[in-house]
This record gives C-alpha cells, sequence and structure tokens, in this order.
C-alpha cells in the first residue's frame, strides 16, 4: 500500500500505536541555561487564524524594536543557544522585521523566521536573505484555511509546501522547515507528508509534526481552573478539527512508520511528568536520489552535538541546505562510531554500484520530528516539555511560550488540582 493508499484507508486501518523505549535514544543535551532554541514574540499580530490558536488576536500589539533588544539581552544574560526563532503572531507582518533579524544576526545567533507564509513574496525573501536569516519555519497545515488553499486536505497542501520550498531553494543558502499541528482529523494523511518530505529531501531540511491540544482533549477534562477559577477554555479554545481523540507522539510514529518502515527516532526531550514521556522526538534520515538510506543512530547525534557544542559553544538546532547535503560524509564518518552508521554508508555504496549517477548525486540529510506539547495527567500535573526549549520572555522572566497567554490573561499560570475538582463540584 503506497502513502496515498494508506492515508485512504487510514481511517479504516488505523496503525497501532507504536511504544517509544526512550532509554534506547539519546537525550539531547538541552536545558535550561544551554539549549539550542530560544523564542521571541515581536508582535501578537497575525494574518491567518489557525484552529486552536491560543495567542489573544482580537487585541494585537507589535512591540517595539527597544522592547524586543530589552528581551534579546535577557536571553544574552541567561540562555546560551544557537537559534532565536522570530515568532508571533506572525513575524512577517511585524514592520520591524528586517532590522530585527539584523539585530539578532549581530546578537551571535542564527535568526529563524517561523511563519505562516501567507506575506512573504520573492522581494521580502531577497531582503531577509540581506539582512541576515538563516532560515524559516513554515506552519502550513489544515487548520489554517488559508487564502487559496480553503478547504485543501494535508496532501493538496504540499502543492503550497513546495511552493515555498521552491522558493527559500532559488534564493539558497537557507535552512528550510514546515510545521504541521496534527490531530486526529489530520493524522491519516500524515504518511503523505512524510513521503512528501521524502522526495524533496534536496530542499527540505525538517518536517514537524506537532500534536494537537485542546481543553476538552487535555485528560483531565474537569480540571479547568486555578485558584481564581478561570474556565480553562476561555484561554484555550475548543474546534471541531482536533477531533474529539488526544493524539500523542506514539500515534504519530505509527502513522510516520506506515510511510516509512525504516523510521528510527535517534533523540528525545522527555516529559516533566515522568521520564518516559516523550515531548520532543528527533530522526534524522539521510534521503539519496529520493530513497531512504537509513535513519543515523542515537550516538552519531550525540556526536554532533557534542562536537558542535564544543567548537561553537552552543547546541545545534537548525542546519541549512549545504550542510545537509554532506549526508554521504556523515555516513562516512559516522561508520566509525557505530554500527547503524555503518548500515547506511553500506546502502550508500550500494547504491552508487547500481546506479553509478549516484555518485555523484549527494545524499541528503533530513530530520523528522515530533512534538507533543503539555498534556494534563490524570492527577492534575501539566506534563511540559523538559528543558523547554521555546522559552519567551515575559515581563523580564523566561516562561514557556505555549502557556504566556495564561500569564497575559489571569496573571498566574493556570494549575490543575483534585482539591480544585472538588471544589468546582461544590460551585
Ligand atoms: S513546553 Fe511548551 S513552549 Fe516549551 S517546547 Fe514544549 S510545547 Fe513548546
Amino acid at each position: 500500500m503506497n502513502a496515498i493508499d494508506f492515508a485512504k484507508a487510514g481511517l479504516n486501518g488505523v496503525p497501532a500505536a507504536q511504544p517509544i523505549n526512550h532509554l534506547s535514544l539519546y537525550r539531547l543535551p538541552w536545558n535550561y541555561a544551554d539549549n539550542g532554541i530560544s523564542w521571541l514574540e515581536p508582535t501578537t499580530k497575525c494574518n491567518l487564524r489557525c484552529e486552536g490558536c491560543y495567542r489573544d488576536l482580537e487585541h494585537p500589539v507589535h512591540k517595539s524594536l527597544d522592547e524586543v533588544r530589552v528581551e534579546l539581552e535577557l536571553f544574552k544574560r541567561l540562555r546560551t543557544s544557537d537559534c532565536i526563532s522570530i515568532a508571533g503572531g506572525d513575524p512577517l507582518v511585524y514592520p520591524e522585521i528586517l532590522p530585527l533579524v539584523t539585530m539578532i544576526k549581530e546578537m551571535g545567533w542564527k535568526p529563524i523566521v517561523n511563519t505562516n507564509g501567507v506575506a512573504l513574496t520573492p522581494e521580502l525573501l531577497r531582503d531577509l536573505k540581506k539582512a541576515g536569516v538563516y532560515g524559516f519555519t513554515f506552519h502550513i497545515d489544515t487548520s489554517q484555511n488559508r487564502p487559496h488553499a480553503k478547504g485543501w486536505s494535508e496532501t493538496q497542501l504540499n502543492a503550497v509546501r513546495l511552493q515555498f520550498a521552491e522558493m527559500l531553494a532559488e534564493v539558497g543558502g537557507l535552512s528550510c522547515s514546515f510545521n504541521a499541528t496534527v490531530s486526529e482529523t489530520s493524522l491519516p494523511e500524515l504518511p503523505n507528508l512524510v513521503e512528501w518530505a521524502r522526495e524533496h529531501a534536496d530542499i527540505v531540511q525538517v518536517m514537524v509534526f506537532i500534536m494537537f491540544r485542546s481543553p476538552s482533549l487535555s485528560g483531565a477534562p474537569d480540571l479547568r481552573v486555578s485558584g481564581r477559577n478561570t474556565a480553562l477554555d476561555d484561554i484555550y479554545k475548543e474546534s471541531e478539527w482536533g477531533g474529539t481523540k488526544a493524539v500523542f507522539a506514539k500515534d504519530a510514529v505509527a502513522y510516520i512508520r506506515s510511510a516509512d518502515p525504516a523510521y528510527a527516532p535517534s533523540a528525545y526531550l522527555n516529559g516533566t511528568a515522568s521520564p518516559d514521556s516523550i515531548k520532543w522526538l528527533l530522526a534524522n534520515r539521510v534521503v539519496l536520489n529520493g530513497e531512504v538510506m537509513g535513519y543515523t543512530s542515537p550516538r552519531f547525534m550525540e556526536l554532533i552535538q557534542t562536537f558542535t557544542h564544543l567548537l561553537t559553544g552552543a547546541y545545534p538546532a537548525y542546519a541549512d541546505q549545504r550542510s545537509t547535503s554532506f549526508g554521504k560524509l556523515a555516513a562516512f564518518a559516522g561508520s566509525l562510531v557505530d554500527k547503524k552508521m555503518r548500515g547506511i554508508a553500506g546502502k550508500i555504496l550500494a547504491s552508487m554500484a547500481r546506479n553509478p549517477a549516484n555518485i555523484f548525486r549527494a545524499a541528503h540529510m533530513q530530520s523528522i520530528m515530533v512534538i507533543q506539547p503539555i498534556n494534563v495527567e490524570s492527577d492534575g500535573t501539566a506534563d511540559m516539555c523538559d528543558s523547554c526549549p521555546d522559552m519567551t520572555v515575559h515581563e523580564g522572566k523566561l516562561v514557556w511560550s505555549c502557556r504566556t497567554e495564561e500569564l497575559k490573561q489571569c496573571g498566574a499560570f493556570l494549575t490543575a488540582s483534585t482539591v480544585v475538582r472538588s471544589s468546582l463540584a461544590q460551585e
């Protein structure tokens, strides 16, 4: 069954969730003070309305460049990171995006623009490149109702993804990633995205699948308030698109594997509730001429993270088109590390023997990432990403970017507890 057939049959033949043994993987060394990524939100304004977006889009605010500089200085003081993800809102509607990108570059980070892409034109892209942008993460999925793509399926949206990937490839030297929020309703199409990414491994460096969360799918639907009795769904909106069942990293793994049976993650970040709750799950594959040569090993990932940190002082999070095109070198050098990497090198040699044109083709490394944001355990514990890479600044403090709306609207993080549940029952 190919990926498209699978997606059609997906709702009937749901693949079984796949257990993930975290101890067989490399725990990314990222931590609170020294991380691959930090997260900046210069604006809350956006030109789309994604289902389940938790930002207050009714009252959009642009921060001034001076305010943003203060936040960047706080990052500098408190946290090492490889890149700054410029998010929002949508950063491309931020009027000072060009000087902001330059400022981030001059302060020593790789600026990554996290955008829906709607406002990106070839001219703006060239200006951003001149300003020093390192890469883009395009958020594209069926939750968005994008202009010119209303009602499109995830599979149809691959045409939109390709448009952006080609746009970046034409300018050259940039990192190209795609995010898709995935819910119960869109999960069956995930194999088609994995297959699409494989076909375009020369111009797509990263595919990220973010599991959708909604208040009713939190696992503790009656635990909705803090001491202030604030309704959780005032902040986190319900969505039909989200379906009726929560989806987890292990569900995504099952669907990814149905498109690519060789899929094998190498690294992870655990949750704060338990060492074996997977929050970030990272896999890297080597693709030559459209064929997957294999997935890099946990030890190889350890080598890359450690070696880069020794060299640059930061753990790497993003790589550009040029660096990811050294898949052959990575496989052959990785052969010194372990059997798994020798397997990839062997497959590359066999493929070159079968098709000598492959001798001259680059093998591309491509990452597939699964992110499972906060979920609430039945005892009310919020399971967050341990060593959260997406920490942002709110009122002079580092906070989880996925929960700043709680601070903005309630002045404190919401908490859930069985005590609160019983007090609710009495109301
Ligand atoms: S804790 Fe929240 S902000 Fe941090 S990485 Fe996880 S989902 Fe993102």
